[in-house]
């Protein structure tokens, strides 16, 4: 059994002190005294306004599946795509992995994290604790990472420049729900567990009050330097690889990642280059450069620069499911680009390649657990007079 915390206390997630919670006021928020992370900040929406933008999310979302993204014209002949359709186009030509993937964070993963919300806030909007509260805001937590609408949006936007060079593509209504989609997401990303817990604490209701999460093991040190080490065998095919194949008029070319981003460049889409430059190249190496430094120092149990560190983890957290936006617009362009010998767009073998990079170094940040750093340099649960000397 794990130990409960008193009622009103609350954990920093990332260095792993126990506070007593404390109350806010509107616009105030509480920051960790030892790691600076925000523990909580003032609950501006109740569960009934929550409850609104879910509906509103799902209405979009499912607009957004319905209806196509975009229509690609070729000599005349039109081709509509839209997301569910390149998912079944990329398996059909024989990548069904890199479909599954595409399929789980582009729609469900999503789908199941709108109703488990769905689920949690039509209960508390009305006053009650739903059924199975303690494992459904678990869950929130663990597949928010995994739910990439956003990043699909950034995809469509990078597939519809890389093609108006080749042809003539209209936007369809998918495009428009899918931006709609992609900003009420962003905005439900702000609901942890830690928060519905405390809105469900806060309206009355008799919700347990959250474990004290165990401490962390060093076991963890292993497997992240595993996975690590097969993002970094599988990032040299998802960059020799090509990650796309396109036969025009009888002629083929592949395309790897780099070779896209100075096409790109030399299509004048210079601001676009840099965004697939930055999210396929560096921020999987830099994921995968902060990620060994911050491994390696808390194996050696080192208490420098333990602030700075913490910081840099949460960067590395938060950017994770960017680098996944070429893998997006190569299924996207392979859905559209249908067109018989005048035009044909395929998925290469580097898609499969650089999806694997993604989901091996997004597991490895989440498996990393940041308190093992502190606690490895000797910081318990309590905070001691030397936190409260360094944090001003
Ligand atoms: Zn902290």
């Amino acid at each position: 059994m794990s130990e409960l915390a008193p009622p009103h206390s609350l954990t920093c997630h990332h260095c792993g002190v126990v506070y007593r919670r404390p109350e806010l006021d509107v616009g105030e928020w509480a920051t960790c005294i030892r790691c600076g992370s925000t523990l909580e900040t003032y609950a501006v929406f109740s569960a009934a306004a929550w409850l609104a933008v879910l509906i509103a999310t799902i209405i979009s979302f499912t607009l957004a599946n319905a209806f196509p993204v975009a229509t690609l014209y070729v000599q005349g002949a039109g081709q509509a795509a839209s997301f569910i359709d390149a998912v079944v186009v990329t398996w059909q030509v024989g990548y069904p992995e890199v479909a599954a993937i595409t399929f789980a964070a582009g729609f469900f993963l999503p789908a199941c994290q709108l109703c488990l919300l769905i689920w949690i806030f039509g209960a508390l909007a009305f006053g009650r604790l739903p059924v199975f509260f303690d494992t459904a805001i678990l869950w929130v937590d663990r597949l928010k990472p995994w739910c990439m609408v956003p990043v699909f949006l950034m995809g469509v936007m990078v597939a519809v420049v890389k093609l108006a060079g080749l042809a003539s593509l209209t936007p369809g209504i998918g495009l428009f729900a899918t931006a709609t989609t992609a900003i009420l997401i962003t905005a439900l990303t702000r609901l942890s567990s830690g928060k519905i817990r405390s809105m469900a604490h806060d309206i009355g209701l008799a919700a347990k009050p959250a474990s004290v999460p165990k401490p962390p093991s060093p076991a963890l040190i292993t497997r992240t330097w595993a996975l690590m080490l097969g993002a970094a065998i599988l990032y040299i095919p998802a960059n020799m690889l090509p990650i796309m194949k396109v036969t025009s008029l009888g002629s083929e070319s592949a395309h790897t990642i780099l070779g896209g981003v100075i096409e790109l460049w030399h299509m004048g889409s210079w601001d676009i280059a840099l965004v697939v430059f930055i999210a396929s190249v560096v921020v999987p190496l830099f994921k995968l450069l902060a990620l060994a430094m911050l491994v390696f120092m808390t194996q050696h149990r080192t208490g420098r620069n333990l602030r700075e560190r913490t910081h840099l983890y949460v960067v590395v957290e938060f950017i994770g499911q960017w680098s996944m936006l070429d893998v997006f617009v190569v299924i996207l362009l392979s859905a559209l680009g249908h067109f018989g010998s005048l035009l044909s767009i395929e998925p290469g073998g580097g898609a499969a390649a650089f999806g694997g990079v993604v989901i091996l170094t997004m597991l490895a940040a989440m498996g990393f657990d940041p308190r093992l750093a502190w606690r490895l340099a000797g910081h318990r649960r309590h905070l001691t007079r030397a936190d409260f000397e360094s944090s001003h």
